[in-house]
């Protein structure tokens, strides 16, 4: 009972708030790069219509799809502001991303300030004189309990720079202002402004899909595009249906990591190593990953991701779907895609096996745990307080996709399979319900997929038990061996049933 009464005192003091700003607060944007020699960029924030009160903007505390806090408010200096006469408003700003005032009686709020953005990473803003990446979480302030608000963003483009790249619409191209229908959208847009190179766009079902990037390098790039548009085909066969009216991979320049957005994806790319098998199989494996990721976290996705909690992060158990399958789906789209081999595909779960299996957090931790404690263990679980008790669900996950494909397959007579489980939750809580799935509706849809139980297989998902490899792992034609350097090596068995032969191939097309 104290809990609810808790919950009724914040959303009394929530509605209260919204209120008092409602209705037809108008949010305008526009960021400069005249300190871009100084890793700086300046954002003016103007607020109209606003009306007489308490006031607190706040600034996100880390961007969905890089589940750690990030303090992006640290960044943040030169803050002022002023009324519609010009003059000075004081603030109090004792929460780092919070900054609170009052407005007596301006109609128009002029919020300004500069960020520091030095960090070449996916999840961090960088400008420098050759280019901005900007990301919106980290850039801009928010009216506290006012997310739904449609904000516009104007970039003032430094002539030197050609073009912008985002998946915000376009409101003028002459001032280069876009708009966003919330903040949700507008933090799920990131911005990239420099001498961009536009790759040969590719189409599927009509629906253009564009690279476009920063210091791409120098590479085949028509058989890039034409390796690309594969995975990317492959990938949306298998959900059946196309979300989005364009999609946009965004190349940062080199560095680490990617992350997803709804309509596009920000990735390190600098072209290198696409001559060798092994740096082909690796760089399309990324890119299906990310690409993968509109589909599983940005609408098939766990309950508590949406809406966001941009203070305190958003914590939820299903990581292990939303990162593990895409890893499982990420190899298996460049498989179907023609461009990785048997061997390769399997080489790639091996490593995955490998990495859980030496680990000593297998004893420890589930995937449940490794996906709610991610906050605390960093992305790969092992920064934590106690590294030596975490697992990563970037290799748990893949290897518990696997068995729980195989087990679905040999249930159904490979009449279904886990595509099937995607395309169910798709239906059912993107399309349908239009809300995330709980941890007990993902493991009723499998079962549902499945006819039967599968309360085996989510026991290595709950639990740390060891998994019985050869059991599941036979249903679909494979074994695993380990050498004594402890590296695990799956293998197809020499002689197959009929089910295990069927199951084998159509997992492998
Ligand atoms: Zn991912």
């Amino acid at each position: 009972m104290k809990k609810a009464a808790i919950v009724f005192i914040l959303v009394v003091f929530g509605i209260s708030t919204l209120m008092a700003q409602k209705p037809g607060v108008k949010v305008h944007y526009r960021v400069s790069f005249d300190s871009a020699s100084k890793n700086k960029m300046h954002v003016i924030m103007m607020m109209d219509n606003v009306k007489p009160g308490t006031i607190t903007c706040k600034m996100p505390e880390w961007m969905p799809g890089y589940y750690q806090i990030m303090h992006y408010a640290n960044a943040v200096s030169d803050f002022q502001i002023k009324d519609a006469n010009n003059t000075t408003i004081a603030y109090t700003n004792t929460i780092k991303n919070a900054w609170t005032f009052t407005n007596k009686s301006s109609k128009k709020i002029i919020i300004s300030y500069s960020v520091k953005a030095t960090k070449k990473f996916v999840a961090n803003s960088y400008v420098d004189t050759s280019r901005a990446y900007i990301i919106p979480c980290a850039t801009f302030l928010y009216l506290d309990n006012q997310l739904e608000i449609a904000p516009t963003v104007q970039i003032d483009k430094p002539s030197a720079w050609s073009s912008i790249a985002t998946g915000l619409t376009l409101l003028s191209a002459t001032t280069h202002t876009y708009k966003a229908s919330s903040y949700d959208i507008l933090f799920d847009s990131p911005i990239l402004i420099g001498n961009l190179e536009a790759l040969p766009s590719f189409y599927i079902g009509g629906i253009q899909h564009r690279f476009i990037g920063y210091g791409l390098g120098t590479f085949n790039k028509e058989k890039f595009i034409q390796d690309l548009s594969k995975v990317v085909k492959a990938g949306i066969d298998i959900i059946g249906d196309i979300p989005y009216t364009d999609y946009t991979f965004i190349g940062i320049g080199p560095g680490r990591g990617g992350i997803e957005h709804l309509n596009n994806t920000t990735v390190s790319f600098d072209g290198k190593g696409l001559e060798t098998e092994a740096g082909l199989n690796k760089t399309m494996s990324f890119l299906a990953h990310e690409f993968f990721h509109n589909y599983n976290v940005k609408r098939i996705r766990p309950y508590e991701l949406g809406p966001f909690n941009y203070d305190a992060g958003s914590k939820t158990n299903l990581l292990w779907v939303s990162e593990g399958l895409s890893v499982y789906y990420e190899y298996l789209m460049v498989k179907r895609a023609g461009i990785m081999s048997e061997k390769a595909l399997l080489q790639s779960f091996d490593n995955n096996i490998t990495a859980f299996e030496n680990g000593p957090g297998k004893y420890h931790q589930s995937l449940t745990q490794s996906s709610y404690f991610t906050w605390q263990d960093g992305p790969f679980g092992t920064a934590g307080p106690d590294k030596n008790k975490s697992i990563s669900y970037y290799d748990k996950g893949p290897i518990v996709g696997l068995l729980l494909d195989f087990a679905i397959r040999h249930n159904t007579n490979n009449q279904k399979g886990l595509d099937d489980v995607m395309r169910l939750v798709y239906q059912e809580y993107y399309q349908t319900k239009k809300r995330g799935f709980t941890d007990a509706e993902f493991q009723m849809a499998c079962e549902q997929i499945a006819g039967t139980s599968l309360n085996e297989v989510f026991e290595y998902v709950y639990t740390a038990k060891p998994l019985d490899y050869a059991k599941f792992l036979g249903y679909g034609g494979l074994s695993l061996t380990v050498s004594e350097d402890k590296k695990y090596r799956l293998q197809p068995l020499a002689a197959k049933d009929s089910l295990q032969s069927v199951i084998y191939d159509s997992w492998l097309h």
